[in-house]
């Protein structure tokens, strides 16, 4: 691919941060902005420059950055990827054709799942998975207020009610013992989230919904390749959705899939992702049984999955590998608490690599302090989510007519009542992200990653006290 064209591919990316929140951004720091902070960092004027005086000083205080290079640019492509969207365009065929059929049946055999239906995005996913499914006004869905946004709004979208319940602040996950305290006789889903690729706890989530007889779907959308037990999460519920988002593992800036084993659903999905047509071989092609809309996957998203799927196995392989070096490092350095996986996840996707920070082990060092000093380092990190179910996109969509008509006063005043997330509010002012990109490169980065942790934390006496880190 030139170079130029390579620029555009990241602009667009660049271009998209603002429009989506925060994953997006995750890119642009992650993959795109590390360059660029570092030599931000580095002309820095060093405020405090007089406290460093050696070489071992924080770059934030004028020492030398553990690193400069930058971390393994996003995404990854080579002559396949223009080969595979050259024949597409020459085929004339652009819309939903043999390249979009190729991909469901590859990634379909890949999860080991019955069907997948491909779809414009991974919100298109649980919007179909949710409509398909019947989920609507009325019905309650309960959700981790631990997620990005979209898992909500393709709740909020049906006019279903989100119900929050805590995250396990070990795991990141969704805290699968509080779940059945928060079921009224309205709730009709449990909606996990494999969040930042490792696996909630599907034993006890499944076990909830079998009991209750609640439907339980997965948003996998962080989670491709990842494991429950030695299968592939996003086969267990009763879909399974994923992204194929510019920041997640397997790309192709926009696209999502929905996987399942019912064939009856699967063909539902169809109907409302096809604007209510169903497939012509089954001659439903003008008969509308169902209401739809459309979020087809293009030609164009399926032969760019189709060739970057043949690196993820390996892509996964070197994440899974560096992600398990960091893991001992980091846990050698005390108030560094990586999440924990949960016993029955036997494969991790490390989208996101994510760990507690512990301001007091750090001289009461501010998490945005950290997160600078270490970006002074050669380090770019995130603080991640904001407490989702304080959000006030929840309030507006309760203040629409609409909504005011389904829900009576009385249940969302209880909801507004319930509505508490400690663990996971505490959470969002300790956990600390790096980015998947992070961890496609040499061991050595992780060397450099643990390195500038321990190299933050000597300096954090020094730098509470300067203006530096504001
Ligand atoms: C990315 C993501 C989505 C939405 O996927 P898009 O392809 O961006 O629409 C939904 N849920 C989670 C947890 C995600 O990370």
């Amino acid at each position: 691919m030139s170079t130029s064209t390579r620029e555009t591919l990241r602009d667009d990316i660049d271009a998209g941060v603002t429009r989506r929140g925060f994953i997006g951004s995750i890119v642009a720091a992650g993959t795109l902005g590390a360059g660029r902070s570092i030599n931000a960092a580095v002309r820095q004027p060093a405020q405090a420059a007089a406290s460093s005086g050696t070489s071992n000083a924080a770059a934030l205080l004028g020492g030398t950055p553990v690193r400069r290079a930058p971390f393994p640019s996003w995404p990854v492509a080579d002559a396949k990827e223009e080969d595979a969207l050259v024949r597409v365009i020459r085929s004339g065929r652009w819309n939903r054709g043999d390249n979009v059929a190729a991909f469901e049946s590859a990634y379909a055999s890949l999860t080991g799942a019955k069907h997948c239906l491909a779809t414009a995005n991974g919100t298109s996913a649980l919007i179909t998975s949710l409509a398909a499914l019947g989920i609507g006004p009325g019905d309650e869905v309960i959700v981790p207020p631990y997620t990005f946004v979209a898992t909500i709004n393709a709740v909020l979208l049906m006019r279903a009610l989100p119900v929050f319940v805590d995250t396990d602040i070990d795991t990141f996950q969704i805290d699968s013992r509080k779940i059945e305290s928060l079921i009224t006789d309205k709730t009709k889903l449990i909606l996990p989230v494999h969040l930042g690729g490792s696996a909630a706890a599907l034993d006890g989530i499944l076990d909830v919904g079998r009991r209750r007889g609640i439907t339980v779907v997965e948003d996998a959308c962080q989670a491709h390749l990842a494991e429950w037990r030695g299968r592939k999460v996003g086969t267990y519920g009763k879909t399974g959705c994923f992204s194929f988002q510019a920041s997640k593992n397997l790309n192709s800036g926009e696209g999502g899939a929905i996987l399942t084993d019912d064939d009856e659903l699967v063909e539902n999905c169809y109907r409302f992702h096809n604007n209510s047509r169903g497939r012509r071989n089954t001659g439903d092609d003008f008969s509308y049984r169902n209401t739809g809309a459309n979020l087809r996957m293009t030609e164009f998203q399926a032969a760019l999955l189709s060739a970057q799927m043949t690196r993820l196995e390996e892509q996964a392989r070197t994440r899974d590998a560096n992600a398990a070096h960091l893991t001992k490092l980091l846990s050698q350095i005390p108030g560094i608490t990586p999440a924990r996986m949960y016993a029955g996840c036997t494969r991790n996707a490390y989208h996101l690599y994510m760990f507690r920070y512990d301001a007091s082990r750090f001289a009461g060092l501010p998490r945005a302090a950290f997160l600078k000093a270490l970006a002074s380092e050669g380090i770019p990190a995130q603080a991640g989510y904001t407490p989702l179910n304080k959000q006030p996109f929840l309030e507006d969509a309760f203040s629409a007519s609409g909504f005011r008509t389904i829900y009576p006063k009385a249940r969302l005043d209880q909801w507004r009542a319930q509505n508490e997330c400690p663990q996971n509010d505490r959470l969002c002012t300790e956990a600390v992200w790096l980015v998947q990109t992070m961890l496609l490169g040499p061991r050595q980065d992780m060397e450099d990653i643990a390195e500038a942790v321990r190299k933050v934390q000597a300096a954090a006496p020094q730098l509470v006290k300067t203006t530096a880190v504001r």
